[in-house]
């Protein structure tokens, strides 16, 4: 077992390896719950509150917008948690953390959340994958590409008639993208959860 840090030590996870985590991360939200994830990662030295205190704050604020139950104040929140950061820390561990979450900030994506839209479609609670009944030929592709077992159908024999297209199950589906290019008919998009528009 490994030994608990003592309250003075500053987090040993070098900054590169939070940076590195982030970096295919496309979507703001998720990019920066990531980060702040990571920064947390190992236990807090707690020399400066503004960083001991807000990362934590951040990252439940964060979490919240991710989830899609978030606001205006929780941007507010993450704003002034940040600016605190910056001043406030004293390593440049809580400064860069502070930096990259008021970068991130600047951006449209956090408002367009709030509206519903993750245009990234990353933040799997913001959108739908649906199978477009009129294009499906229930060739079966789709099942065949799904590991979470969350598409219903039957594969049309040439021998039988009264198939229905094939559907997703939304409760099983995990938002992973895998049957979209796994269709060769392009029938199976991408929906805002709350709008039913194309994302
Ligand atoms: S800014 Fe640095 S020293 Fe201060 S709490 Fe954060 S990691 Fe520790
Ligand atoms: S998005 Fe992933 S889990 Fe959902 S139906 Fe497609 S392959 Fe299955
Ligand atoms: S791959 Fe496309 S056409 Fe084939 S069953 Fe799935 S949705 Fe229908």
């Amino acid at each position: 077992m490994s030994e608990p840090a003592k309250k003075d030590e500053a987090p040993k996870k070098d900054m590169k390896d939070v940076f590195a985590a982030v970096e295919n991360i496309k979507c703001s939200v998720q990019k920066s719950q990531r980060f702040v994830e990571e920064f947390l990662s190992e236990p807090m030295c707690g020399k400066c509150h503004p960083c001991m205190l807000g990362s934590y704050e951040a990252l439940v604020r964060l979490k919240r917008i991710s989830a899609g139950i978030g606001n205006g104040a929780d941007i507010k929140a993450i704003n002034r948690i940040a600016d605190q950061m910056l001043e406030g820390s004293r390593c440049i561990k809580g400064k860069d953390t502070a930096k990259f979450l008021l970068g991130e900030l600047k951006g449209e994506e956090f408002a367009e959340h709030l509206a519903g839209k993750c245009s990234a479609r990353e933040c799997p609670n913001y959108i739908m994958y649906r199978v477009v009944p009129e294009k499906c030929v229930m060739c079966g592709l789709c099942k065949d590409a799904c590991r979470y077992n969350a598409i219903l159908g039957e594969k049309r024999s040439s021998f039988r008639a009264g198939y229905l297209p094939f559907e997703i199950r939304q409760k099983r589906c995990v938002k992973c993208g895998d049957c979209l290019p796994a269709c060769p008919y392009g029938a199976i998009e991408v929906v805002e959860e709350k709008t039913a528009v194309l994302v």
